[in-house]
């Protein structure tokens, strides 16, 4: 991943990471980027972290 990675690049690493590697869930921040796209996440472990964070912030 590059030093500055724009919305995009990081949106592409970490949708290829989860594809082939479950060490992680995508971070909120990236997670959030997919959503505000209207995009889907691409795992339902991210799906659970954004729901549990938006059920404690409410
Ligand atoms: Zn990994």
């Amino acid at each position: 991943m590059p030093k500055n990675p724009k919305p995009e690049q990081r949106m592409a690493w970490h949708a290829g990471h989860a594809a082939n590697c479950g060490c992680r869930p995508i971070p909120a921040g990236v997670v959030r980027l997919f959503v505000e796209r209207g995009l889907p996440v691409p795992t339902e472990t991210a799906r659970v972290e954004v729901a549990g964070r938006k059920g404690q912030e409410q």
